[in-house]
């Protein structure tokens, strides 16, 4: 199909509007029957209203890759209160870029009003609230609505700006969607330093497409990014926190870590993450990480921020306190650990429901690793205990050596009571580890 595509729009298209190029029904693979039922009841409701209604976005460049849509997006020339008044289940919902969420049955449609681009409406006060820049050129306001030609001028990639209309079974690309989808290729429309600027998540969603598609980003796209990743300093945290779990929890994150690092936007996002990533060490360990959240994903297997955060985090927290042969004490884990939590959410606002797991995964983490004859039959019952073990084991598959601790516990939660005893007898029978032992049933006590 996308040989198809190549040769169909093998001429070279600049990322600007112009006039559609309307493929018909029989020169694209999408049908009707590629729209969610909700998403085609929501487009027809929408026309036989009178207005203009399409679907748009990831569901169509998605369909078109072969791959099942996630969700579907509707635009319209209707405005959010036309749009809301059409449909019993809808409710207008954010701020600064208005949309429409309509429930139908199970699924959720949203729904945007077409909307222009900027540089082409003059200053912002002729518009009053509805559009707004701060002094930087960054977008504060989104809601001048427009045109369909502008609607498509406005998103941010290329292959992104793909329309599908249901009715007439007709694919709309006005600004080289199609042929960059053939070359594989993620191209900003318009002037990348601009669009960037406008709206800097759009360069971590850069990374997130070119992880999960596996496309090459258009040269000068890459340079925008390369050089524009500081003004992520511009995104509130509470954004970048969705932003950063929609890019590693969503089955593609090392890929997303590496287009992260490739193009410095891990160091605006996490900076002592990103320095302690430096080292190959712990290079690996981030990496290992991100390969074991996406294998969970692909088998369905439940993964939470917390232990993703926890991981994020661990390098900074690790080189804090871990240098003796000895683990550090709780009371020095939880000190670096505030630390770096403290540093981090300035720039990550890591919701306290996640990152309070995360300290007690980090918190667990010397217990762990040398079990101790007092507290070791206890650790089982702790509600963090899963974690806080998966996290151990982790380290090990990243190359610690933690002196088989590791498999210890494996063992020891597969025993039955006898074998545990006898665990524990052991544990204290080495002196060695009675030593520690001692030192850990201190510290164990305070969690
Ligand atoms: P997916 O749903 O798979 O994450 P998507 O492309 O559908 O990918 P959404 O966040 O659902 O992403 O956004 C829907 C569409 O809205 C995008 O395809 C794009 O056209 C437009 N869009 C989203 N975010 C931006 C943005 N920051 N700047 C410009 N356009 C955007
Ligand atoms: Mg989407």
């Amino acid at each position: 199909m996308l040989q198809r595509f190549k040769r169909l729009f093998a001429r070279k298209t600049a990322a600007r509007a112009s006039a559609p190029r309307r493929i018909p029904a029989h020169r694209h693979q999408l049908s009707p029957a590629d729209v969610s039922p909700g998403a085609r009841e929501v487009v027809a409701k929408l026309r036989t209203a009178g207005h203009q209604a399409l679907v748009v976005g990831g569901c169509v460049r998605d369909t078109l890759l072969g791959k099942k849509a996630k969700d579907f997006d509707v635009a319209t020339d209707a405005t959010p209160e036309q749009v809301r008044a059409l449909f019993r289940r809808a409710r207008i919902v954010g701020r600064r870029f208005q949309i429409v969420h309509v429930h139908q049955g199970r699924e959720l449609v949203e729904v945007t009003t077409f909307r222009a681009g900027h540089e082409r409406h003059g200053a912002p006060p002729a518009r009053g609230e509805l559009a707004r820049s701060n002094h930087r050129g960054v977008l504060v306001r989104d809601n001048v609505f427009g045109s369909l030609e502008e609607d498509a001028e406005r998103r941010d990639f290329t292959i992104n700006a793909l329309y599908y209309d249901p009715a007439t079974d007709e694919l709309l690309d006005f600004v080289g969607g199609l042929a960059d989808m053939a070359g594989r290729t993620l191209r900003i429309i318009g002037d990348p330093a601009t669009r960037f600027r406008e709206d800097p998540v759009r360069m971590l969603r850069a990374a997130r497409f070119r992880a999960k598609l596996g496309f090459e980003l258009h040269p000068a796209t890459a340079s925008a990014l390369s050089e524009l990743s500081p003004l992520l300093a511009e995104v509130p945290p509470a954004r970048l926190f969705d932003e950063v779990v929609k890019l590693l929890m969503n089955g593609h994150g090392l890929a997303a870590y590496d287009a992260l690092r490739a193009y410095g936007l891990l160091a605006h996002l996490l900076p002592d993450t990103a320095a302690a990533a430096a080292d190959p060490r712990w290079d690996r360990f981030l990496r290992q990480t991100l390969r074991n959240t996406d294998e969970r994903i692909a088998g369905h297997q439940r993964v939470t921020p917390g232990f993703l955060f926890a991981a994020l985090l661990w390098p900074p927290v690790a080189n804090a306190v871990y240098g003796d042969p000895d683990p550090p004490t709780v009371a020095a884990l939880n000190q670096a650990g505030a630390e770096v939590l403290f540093r981090a959410v300035r720039r990550v606002a890591i919701p306290r429901r996640f990152s309070a797991p995360a300290r007690e995964i980090w918190e667990l983490q010397p217990s762990l690793e040398k079990p101790g004859k007092r507290s070791a039959g206890q650790l089982p019952g702790h509600p963090r205990f899963r974690a806080a073990y998966d996290f151990l084991l982790l380290r090990e598959q990243s190359g610690e050596h933690l002196d088989g601790s590791g498999a210890w516990w494996t063992r020891f939660q597969e025993a039955a009571q006898p074998e545990r005893d006898a665990m524990l007898e052991a544990l204290q029978a080495a002196p060695r580890r009675r030593r520690r032992s001692r030192r850990r049933t201190r510290t164990a006590g305070t969690e």
